[in-house]
This record gives structure tokens, C-alpha cells and sequence, in this order.
């Protein structure tokens, strides 16, 4: 099928994002030939500013456009606690739930030997260093209730169990195989209230 090259490159790029097949890449693609001109700069520079102007938090890895970030920041939080996840949308997920007033770590992946991802490739070193910093005396491990979810969590738990640190597992009232951030807040709520020890 023949576009205009302006147009095939848009829609290229809308192919790109999940969820997108080629025919929705399309008819958005198309729509935005329609918007406004001053609704189509707003859209790209959101996309661009979201690009440049985020970071991650160098103490514990969530997505920031200031470091630390304001929940690493926020001295009313109880820094004792640190619930660990494997990506920054799993701590949007826990905030929306408003039940927990922890602090967090991002790990920015899993254990998975299956695709060669072993626990130097993810955010752990950073997380073991902030035990001894920050007086930490629990673990809550909320990484995905799936294979590579469960590894990561065991390996952790091993890690840190000797230096005294109680580590707990979010319970699984949370879907089999389903990750975190798609759990709706009740759901995540009985899951981190029901928590067990590793
Ligand atoms: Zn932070």
C-alpha cells in the first residue's frame, strides 16, 4: 500500500507502541492529519519533554523529574520499609492504593535465566546498599506473581536474610501470571495486608 512518506513514517511509529497493529497505526495516523495544529505540537512535545525530562531516581529507581524523587524524599514516609517491585508502574499501582506508606526500590526487570538476565542485570546491588544506609528492617517483595517474579523474590530473600532483615511476599489473591500493575486496589490491598514471611 502507497502512503505519502510523511505519513508511512507516522505511521511506523505509532506501530511501535503496544497494543498498536498496523491498521490502528493507520487510522491514528490519520487523525492526527486532522487534529488541530496546536493540538498536534502539544502531543509531540509531551512526548519528547516525558522523554528528556524523566529520569530514574538514583536511590531507588523509580521514574522522577527530580533526584531523589519525592517519595525517596519524603521524610513522612516510613523509611523502614522499602516494598520492592519490578517496575515503575507497579509503584503508580501501590500509591493509587493509598494503603501503603513505605518507601520503595525498583528493580527494572527479573531474575530470568531463561533470557540470560541474572541479578547483576537488574536494580539489587543499589537495593543492598540502601539496607545498610537507611536502617531498612522490612522487606515487602512485590515482584509479579509469576517464575521469574518468584526467582527474584527467593534470591533477595537469601540475600538479605542474614542481615536480620525480615523479608515478607505480597500475597497472591493477585491473578496467577497477572502482573502487579494491573491489580485493582482492593485485590492489591488484601494482597499486601495477607503478606507472608520468605
Ligand atoms: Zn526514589
Amino acid at each position: 500500500m502507497y502512503y505519502p512518506e510523511p505519513i508511512s513514517k507516522l505511521i511506523d511509529s505509532f506501530s511501535k507502541l503496544p497494543g498498536i497493529g498496523p491498521k490502528t497505526a493507520a487510522r491514528l495516523a490519520f487523525f492526527v492529519l486532522e487534529m488541530e495544529e496546536d493540538d498536534v505540537l502539544d502531543f509531540a512535545k509531551a512526548l519528547v519533554n516525558a522523554k528528556r525530562e524523566l529520569t530514574h531516581c538514583t536511590v531507588c529507581g523509580h521514574i522522577t523529574d527530580q533526584d531523589p524523587c519525592s517519595i525517596c524524599q519524603d521524610d513522612a514516609r516510613d523509611g523502614t520499609i522499602i516494598c520492592v517491585v519490578q517496575d515503575p508502574k507497579d509503584v503508580i499501582a501501590m500509591e493509587k492504593m493509598k494503603d501503603y506508606s513505605g518507601k520503595y526500590h525498583v528493580l527494572h526487570g527479573a531474575i530470568s535465566p531463561m533470557d540470560g538476565i541474572g541479578p547483576e542485570d537488574i536494580n539489587i546491588q543499589t537495593l543492598i546498599n540502601r539496607l545498610k544506609d537507611e536502617g531498612v528492617e522490612e522487606l515487602i517483595i512485590a515482584t509479579n506473581p509469576n517464575i521469574e517474579g518468584e526467582a527474584t523474590a527467593m534470591y533477595i530473600s537469601r540475600l538479605v536474610k542474614p542481615a536480620g532483615i525480615r523479608t515478607t511476599r505480597i500475597a497472591h489473591g493477585l491473578p496467577v501470571g497477572g502482573d502487579l500493575e494491573y491489580a485493582d486496589e482492593v485485590t492489591l490491598s488484601k494482597a499486601l495486608e495477607g503478606r507472608r514471611e520468605l
